[in-house]
């Protein structure tokens, strides 16, 4: 079950990862699933209520692509800027524009426990850049101007109730 705004979980700082177990694995598998069934591009592992530091993405346009996994992510160069549209498994129905970064390099561990870093573009970065907010308890309304958080508050707290 995915978790959504305003859930404390959301909130929570996540967790270091340690080595790989089987656990883990299939907590990997288990959020690939999860985003996948729900047509999202990103998931993190406190939005389905495990606050380990672990994001999916669906990485490619081409169908065949395998998500990826990242295990304790750390983004470690960001670069440029760019306004698009983003949205939230977390914050169902509500979509608005988020200046990020246009490219940025992360670093993390696979499923093969390989340490790599990986260059992300474009949508990738953006996803990137959004799940790991979400690691650290932020989310992408946090990013939002005043005014714009106001009528976030008005549509979609009114829609929950
Ligand atoms: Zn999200």
């Amino acid at each position: 079950m995915i978790r959504t705004h305003p859930d404390r979980m959301l909130r929570r700082v996540a967790g270091v990862v340690g080595p790989m177990t089987d656990e883990i694995r299939l907590l990997c598998d288990d959020m690939v699933a999860t985003m996948t069934a729900a047509h999202g591009v990103g998931l993190a592992a406190n939005q389905i209520g495990v606050s380990l530091r672990i994001i999916t993405i669906e990485a490619g346009s081409e169908k065949e692509s395998e998500p990826l996994v990242l295990i304790n992510p750390r983004i470690i160069r960001l670069e440029g800027e760019e306004v698009g549209e983003e949205g939230c498994l977390s914050i169902p129905g509500f979509y608005e524009t988020v200046k990020r970064a246009t490219k940025a390099v992360v670093e993390g561990r696979g499923l093969d426990d390989r340490e790599l870093p990986i260059e992300c573009n474009g949508l990738l970065a953006r996803a990137v850049q959004h799940e790991v907010d979400h690691l650290n308890g932020i989310l992408f309304i946090d990013h939002l101007s005043p005014v714009k958080k106001q009528l976030f508050k008005r549509e979609y707290m009114k829609e929950k109730k």
